[in-house]
């Protein structure tokens, strides 16, 4: 949708590689009416930004000029690699059981309600609404195993303006009768219709894909995972995701359902799910062969530090800092409802504690994960996971402009560490990322268009 042409003047921040962020105390960013950044002055006195503008072909008089206000700074809306939309209404519960019991006392019972639509319709609504209020511009919805509820969801992301990867979950077996797809073939045919219809909304796929979304090897028969194997082959625009490596419990439970696969790797990439298009959850327990397998098909990783800690059994901590070692991409997922914040903000928190556990844990040599690096997570980390790393994360000029309006000061301080009269620009961005929280993103932008604010 055509939005009027904006520019921004003021401090922006954004992350250019996982070890390099660029902070601008004085830029100008130009917006055009399709919502792409058109440029990225890096240093302009703001009371000559008309001139910027004129000399940009940018006319004054037919842009909105936002300038931002004492305390405020831009960053690029924020990446949730992972979440589950129909956990929305249990976030929080059955903290500390391990992942199979946790599906089965309170997940499975919960997501099985998505069979009514207008339950779907109410709680997506919610959900959608609460996440672009967190300044998650983008998000890879797992939904639930029914069609409707799934493309309620998909329909609710595209007139709500958030960017979305939203899946049909598939589960043909070892969940109860009550909620699972009721054959191979129905399971198949449910996710065709899908895609169909996400397609229908948006033929581009400018801001809502379907992404294939088999729950995990247990809960598919051989030949669902190899019928989804075949509409990734047939649709090289889908991507993939699964829960890869969670558990030990998980892990086990895969080995005895597939024993003839010597590791989660080898099970997914024989079906035809491993590749650039791949979005795999947690990868809390990884052998080198592993790393090595992932690394070298390109897939991604969504780390869930908050749900890793506190649901699925045992204190897991994902080797982040050896994927980024090793160039594999890492994005952060909320998990929520399994991790019971739906806050990116509180990610990158747990995020940067996840990796100080590692680095007790492999005796230094693992260093912990930076403010700036935990940032990069959320932000360009994350939409490379999803297959979006050319078209958003940063304010790169021809991207597309997904953005927060931080707010840090009087009415907009909310409750973040105070901010002080010498503080630099770098100093309040660290207070916000450590202490921030919704009440300080002022404004949320996708494409362009404003979403929150
Ligand atoms: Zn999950």
């Amino acid at each position: 949708m055509a939005q009027p042409a904006k520019a921004f003047v003021g401090p922006m921040i954004h992350s250019l590689s996982a070890s390099e962020i660029e902070v601008l105390p004085y830029a100008l960013l130009a917006v055009n009416s399709e919502g792409k950044i058109t440029s990225l002055l890096r240093d302009v006195n703001p009371q000559r930004a008309q001139d910027a503008l004129k000399a940009l072909n940018f006319p004054p008089e037919l842009v909105t000029i936002h300038y931002l206000g004492p305390g405020q700074f831009l960053i690029p809306g924020f990446v949730d690699t992972h979440n589950h939309a129909p956990q929305w209404a249990q976030r929080g519960l059955g903290q500390g059981m391990h992942i199979l019991d946790w599906l089965d006392a309170i997940t499975f019972p919960n997501e099985a309600r998505f069979h009514d639509p207008e339950y779907a319709r109410r709680i997506y609504s919610s959900c959608v609404d609460g996440f672009l209020r967190q300044g998650i511009t983008t998000a890879s919805y797992y939904g639930s195993i029914h069609g409707e509820a799934t493309k309620t969801l998909a329909r609710l992301c595209l007139e709500e303006g958030q960017r979305a990867l939203v899946g049909k979950c598939n589960m043909t077996r070892n969940a109860p009768e009550y909620y699972r797809d009721a054959s191979v073939e129905d399971s198949l045919r449910l996710t065709e219709e899908c895609i169909d219809y996400v397609r229908s909304l948006d033929p581009a796929g400018n801001l809502v894909r379907h992404v294939l979304t088999p729950r995990f090897a247990i809960s598919c028969d051989a030949e669902v995972l190899r019928g989804l194997g075949d509409i990734a082959r047939n649709n090289p625009d889908l991507p993939i995701q699964t829960h890869f490596n969670e558990a030990e419990q998980e892990m086990k439970a895969t080995r005895e359902l597939f024993p003839q696969f010597a590791s989660e790797a080898d099970l997914y990439e024989h079906f035809g799910l491993l590749g650039e298009r791949s979005i795999l959850a947690h990868c809390c327990h990884m052998t080198d062969y592993e790393m090595e397998r992932v690394k070298a098909l390109g897939c991604g990783v969504a780390h869930c530090p908050i749900s890793n800690m506190t649901v699925g059994g045992g204190f897991m901590a994902a080797p982040v800092r050896e994927f980024l070692r090793r160039g594999i991409k890492v994005g952060l997922g909320t998990d929520s409802g399994g991790g019971f914040s739906s806050s990116i903000l509180d990610a990158m928190r747990q995020a940067m504690i996840a990796s100080y556990a590692r680095e007790v844990m492999s005796k230094g040599q693992d260093k912990g994960l930076s403010v700036d690096e935990v940032f990069y997570l959320a932000t360009l980390g994350g939409a490379q996971v999803c297959g979006l790393g050319d078209r958003i994360g940063n304010f790169e000029v021809g991207k597309d402009f997904d953005a927060i309006v931080v707010g840090t000061q009087g009415s907009e301080q909310g409750i973040m560490t105070v901010v002080e009269e010498n503080d630099s620009l770098r100093t309040v961005f660290e207070k916000f990322i450590m202490t921030g929280d919704d009440r300080n993103l002022i404004k949320v932008y996708v494409q362009g268009r404003p979403v929150k604010g």
